[in-house]
Formats: C-alpha cells, structure tokens, sequence
C-alpha cells in the first residue's frame, strides 16, 4: 500500500498573496506561489490524518473531497495551524461521531480554552449533528502512542514556541516537522530509519528569531538524510523558483494541492 501526502497549504501565518504585502519577492504569474495556510493530509499505512487546521480548512477540505479522516495531530497552537478547527464539525456530521485530535499538554489547554465549544462532554454521548464533538488526546514528546496499530513519535522542536512538536510514523519512514529553530537533540535518536518522505517549514529564506533559515534547515536534512524533502510553510518572501534553484534535488518547494506518494 502506498502512502499518500497532500500539502492542502503551503503558505505561512499571512497566506500569499497577503493583504499587507502582496506577492513581495514571489513571482506572481507563478500559480505554485499562490498559497494557503499550512495544514496537512496523510495517509499512511491504512490511516488517515490530518496534521494542523489551517484558517483555510474548509475549502482545502472541499477542494481534496477529504470526508474522513481518523484523527487530527496538531504541531502546536498558533493561529495559522489551528483556526480552522471548527471546520471539522463537517467531519464529525459526515460521520455521526466524534473526532479524536492529538497534541501536547499546552497546546491541548490552549485548544480547550479557544475553542472550548468543541470539546466533546465527559461522560455524554455528544449529538454530532447539532453540536462539533473533538476528544482531546494529550501526547508527550519522545513518547510513542498508536492510531490504528500505526506507532507515531512526537519530537520536540526548540526555539519557535514554548511547545511545538513534530511527528515521526513508523520510525522514520515519515517525519513532519511544523515551526521551528531548532530539532532537539532528542529528536534526532527517534528517527530510527532514513526517512522516505520528510516535510519542513521555511518561512522565509533567510530565517528570523522563531524560524530556521534555509542553510539551518538544509544541516537539519543532511543529518537526517531522507530521500525527499518537501519545504512548506513559506512566506512571499519565498519565490517557487527560486527555492527550487537553491536546493538539491531530492528537496523541493511545496504548493497547494501537491500529492506525493511515497
Ligand atoms: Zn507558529
């Protein structure tokens, strides 16, 4: 069975183009530079998840037909990967049940606190149909939990947010790796195999405080080593083209829509 990768967004918090600054540096005749905010759809091995809920869940839901899905994992809570969280009220109507999403202690307090309307009651069978029903899954960095029989590894990333985790399917086989500076070191000892697939977030080319810049994101690939890397998150500092020109050629430049097997 194949996997399957579809990046639904691949812009940052301000989506390109942005109302402040248009296209900036990305080419606007380019319609791979035309993008969403970051959310992710993965099957693997048999399950289906979404990673993070962009602002633009609804029409990156629409757009890919994605009806089912067996569980939500966020990275952590900042606006641009959460806000479309009410969305998924469709994914629980369309399934008549709940919808169990995955994150670390702060960002599940965050998601409770924002959006508490959506969290289903304890103890209550929720009416999907006249109200959203989420269930909260509490997951630790470097501690393994399993969807399905599927084994996946929060990792903890430094120096974006207080709490910002990636995820590691099946050893290494994928790695998604939201917002960060910085992979700690612990990380790295979780990816046991040479990743097939493996996503990264740019941001912008030269990088900032909260962000890796690409030569940091190019020593975090050179350690790890997948055979392909997809680079999302980018701002409208970041033009297709130019990206693509300055990576080797197992990593490329995501846009909206892009399906990868692997
Ligand atoms: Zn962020």
């Amino acid at each position: 069975m194949k996997n399957k990768l579809i990046i639904l967004g691949s812009g940052a918090a301000p989506g390109v183009p942005s109302l402040g600054t248009g296209f900036n540096q990305c080419n606007p005749e380019n319609l791979k530079n035309i993008r969403m905010r970051t959310s992710t759809y993965l099957e693997f091995s048999g399950i289906k998840l979404l990673i993070d809920t962009s602002p633009d869940l609804r029409t990156q839901l629409i757009n890919q037909n994605i009806r089912d899905i067996d569980g939500v994992l966020y990275s952590h809570s900042h606006a641009d990967h959460l806000n479309g969280i009410d969305d998924l009220r469709e994914i629980n109507r369309i399934n008549r049940q709940s919808l169990n999403f995955y994150a670390g202690k702060q960002t599940t307090k965050d998601i409770q606190k924002r959006f508490s309307y959506l969290i289903a009651s304890k103890k209550t069978t929720n009416n999907v149909i006249l109200r959203p029903s989420l269930v909260a899954n509490v997951v630790k960095a470097n501690h393994p939990f399993y969807i399905k029989g599927v084994k996946i590894v929060p990792i903890k990333m430094v120096g974006h947010c207080p709490e910002c985790l990636g995820y590691v399917f099946n050893d290494g086989e994928y790695v998604h790796i939201a917002d960060f500076k910085l992979l700690a070191s612990s990380a790295y000892k979780m990816i046991l195999k040479r990743p097939k697939l493996m996503t990264l977030p740019l941001t912008n080319i030269r990088g900032a405080v909260q962000h890796a810049d690409l030569g940091e994101i190019m020593e975090c690939v050179e350690k790890i080593n997948p055979e392909s890397v997809i680079i999302n998150h980018m701002s409208n500092e970041c033009d297709y083209d130019e990206v693509n020109r300055l990576t080797p050629e197992n990593v490329r430049p995501a846009y909206d829509n892009l399906i990868v097997e692997f």
